[in-house]
């Protein structure tokens, strides 16, 4: 622990290579690929970035004459870059969202996927003010409702169908179809009343038309989750899936749990969404045990989870590891299945001549004790402590979040998350 400790204490918060100073080509070494496909060379590996991203070399103790910037990975593992397909980053624009910055590469993540911070009365700001000046890449799941989560769970986003302007929506997907990957539904009586499952049946009659898929947030019912699945198709996504809530968990009713496990071998997307009401150690470790993964994983992070109990992707993974999802299969829930759901090719990523994207990582012994949405604790035995992020000649230095009090504040500009 004290050599990791002392790594992520030296490397916390800055980046090792800036993109606005002249670049120099970056050469990786000592690094175990891992989640590249069939065919990868097995153990560890160099690799040269040219000073534009590119791949230029790749195999053991690359003897490089160039000045580089040099980072060694003492033996860490290195994928595809992460992806963590459930975040809440319109910072400014909504009230719950925090900074892409707060969980993306300095938490070894280089794709954010926002799930319905923006409806289609705001999404051109977050478009101008993230999507764009971020160096993370941003896609997003455009929300049903046209205020997005504004005032989350204050000012709801789906009362009646008035919160709803279809034409609008088709409009601004056609002005933003590079950024907007779906449509989300949060499907909870917490926001839709009584009004029920029709806004999901809505949400699904738009991404057929749009040809995308459906992101649906289960939670208090109504919706019943059996109706949201009921509802969905192959490639649409339900998040939260191994929530312990009264009503929706998969564990409490056996015909819920058959009904998940055939939808999920129809290829509806089961979606971990952790948050800080929606991730049972429970509902997940029996789920796995009888052999029901999700297929992916993703941390839901806003104002109100990340302090408390997500605090960051690399966590979320470790839970997973915890509760018996093999190590393979998590990565590849941060990776290939997200990125199928985005439409993110994950072909060729540690080829010649490939654009770099990696995220490189440790799996260290822990005992660390770490809480679920029910207030559960699991001690995690493992703990993925991600080191680096790497986009193109860039390697930013990643480390896992460290918990500390955040309150909710009031300034001169109104109130935000410190
Ligand atoms: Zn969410």
């Amino acid at each position: 622990m004290t050599e990791e400790r002392s790594r992520s204490e030296t490397s916390k918060g800055m980046h090792v290579m800036s993109g606005d100073q002249a670049k120099k080509p970056l050469l990786l070494t000592n690094v175990k690929p891992i989640a590249f496909g069939a065919g990868t060379q097995e153990g560890a590996t160099d690799i040269l970035v040219t000073a534009d991203g590119r791949i230029a070399e790749i195999g053991p103790s690359l003897s490089v004459s160039q000045d580089v910037t040099r980072i060694d990975g003492k033996g860490a593992f290195i994928s595809p870059g992460w992806v963590d397909l459930h975040v809440h980053i319109w910072h400014g624009g909504t009230d719950i969202s925090i900074r892409p910055s707060e969980c993306g590469l300095e938490r070894g993540v280089t794709t954010l996927v926002d799930a319905g911070s923006a409806g289609e009365a705001n999404f051109h700001g977050f478009r101008e003010y993230i999507i764009e000046p971020s160096r993370e890449r941003i896609k997003a799941f455009l929300n049903l409702g046209s205020i997005g989560l504004v005032a989350c769970n204050r000012v709801a986003e789906l009362r009646d169908i008035r919160d709803i302007d279809l034409d609008r929506i088709l409009e601004v997907y056609a002005e933003n179809s590079e950024h907007i990957v779906g449509i989300k539904v949060r499907a909870s009586h917490v926001i839709t009343g009584s009004w029920g499952v029709t806004p999901v049946k809505l949400g699904k009659k738009i991404a057929k038309i749009l040809k995308v898929p459906m992101m649906v947030h289960v939670g208090e019912p109504p919706a019943l989750y059996d109706e949201v699945l009921e509802i969905l198709g192959p490639g649409d996504v339900v998040t939260h899936c191994f929530n312990g809530k009264a009503g929706s968990s998969i564990m409490e009713d056996e015909d819920l749990f058959n009904l998940a496990e055939r939808c999920a071998s129809e290829g509806i997307r089961l979606d971990i969404g952790h948050g800080g009401a929606s991730f049972s150690f429970k509902v997940a470790e029996a789920a796995i045990g009888r052999g029901l993964l999700p297929f992916s994983i993703s941390t839901d992070l806003h104002g109100h989870s990340m302090n408390f109990p997500v605090w960051d992707l690399a966590t979320t993974m470790s839970k997973l590891l915890s509760v018996g999802m093999p190590f393979d299969k998590v990565v590849e829930a941060v990776t290939h299945a997200p990125a199928s759901v985005i439409k993110l090719s994950m072909e060729n990523r540690l080829s010649v001549g490939s654009q770099a994207e990696f995220t490189i990582f440790d799996l260290v012994d822990s005992d660390l004790e770490a809480t679920d949405s029910n207030g559960d604790v699991s001690v995690l035995n493992k703990l993925f402590e991600p080191r680096y992020a790497v986009m193109g000649a860039d390697a930013f230095a990643a480390s896992r979040y460290v918990p500390r009090a955040r309150k909710l504040v009031r300034h001169s500009h109104g109130y935000s998350y410190r």
